[in-house]
């Protein structure tokens, strides 16, 4: 189908094509005699060129199994999407943003080897998180009281704090997390912990930990909410 589309010269030299329904903005192209003046254009094209774009990037995405393990590649821009936060991330696929982010999203998913605890991938945890706040008598939100009373005290953070890397470093390389969305910064996910209280009973506790590049992961609440 054939479309009317006038080119309008700018000022600046660049040129606007509208049909009236679309405006395109089709950055310096140039236009010899200066005049406005008209042509016929093949609306198809341009929407056949998308649709290809869309469907290649689609397709490379279809092509993932769901156990699959991907690097988010984002291309660097200044829309206030989420892409950057993703960048150089490691996710499985069946625990990874949604893709494309959004529409004209530029960001390329590479498939890579399942992440291997230590060796590929690495968890960090400042032991703050039990000395400063678990066990922190500044907080009066019970989280002392319910970790004391599974046997355990300030006196124990770093055995928490190694427990707690060597859980969810196998945890996150097994692709048994869940990704929970971003903050300002980064991707989140969470991830269950598994303690033993002293009287031989589990508790799943759920941590929050924030996923950075290169399948690096650092714990960023080491308590929110449990299930026995
Ligand atoms: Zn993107």
């Amino acid at each position: 189908m054939l479309y009317k589309l006038f080119i309008l010269r700018k000022k600046s030299g660049s040129t606007l094509l509208t049909n009236k329904k679309s405006m395109l903005y089709c950055g310096k192209q140039t236009n010899p005699s200066g005049f406005v003046c008209l042509l016929y254009f093949r609306r198809y094209d341009i929407m056949g060129l998308l649709n290809e774009i869309a469907e290649k990037l689609l397709k490379n995405f279809l092509s993932l199994k769901k156990d699959d393990w991907i690097e988010w590649i984002a291309q660097p821009n200044d829309w206030q999407d989420d892409c950057d936060k993703f960048n150089s991330c490691y996710f499985i696929v069946k625990q990874m943003p949604k893709y494309p982010q959004h529409p004209r999203c530029r960001c390329r998913l590479k498939k890579i080897a399942e992440p291997i605890p230590n060796i590929t991938a690495k968890a960090t945890c400042d032991i703050r998180k039990f000395t400063g706040y678990i066990f922190s008598d500044k907080y009066d939100d019970g989280k002392k009281e319910l970790f004391e009373s599974w046997g355990y005290t300030i006196e124990d953070s770093g055995y928490l704090q190694q427990l707690y890397i060597s859980q969810a470093i196998q945890k996150y390389c097994d692709g048994q997390y869940q990704y929970v969305g971003v903050n300002d910064h980064s991707a989140k996910i969470s991830i269950t912990i598994t303690l033993t209280n002293q009287n031989g009973v589990e508790q799943h506790i759920n941590t929050i930990w924030k996923l950075g590049q290169k399948g690096t992961i650092d714990l960023i609440a080491p308590y929110s909410g449990h299930n026995y």
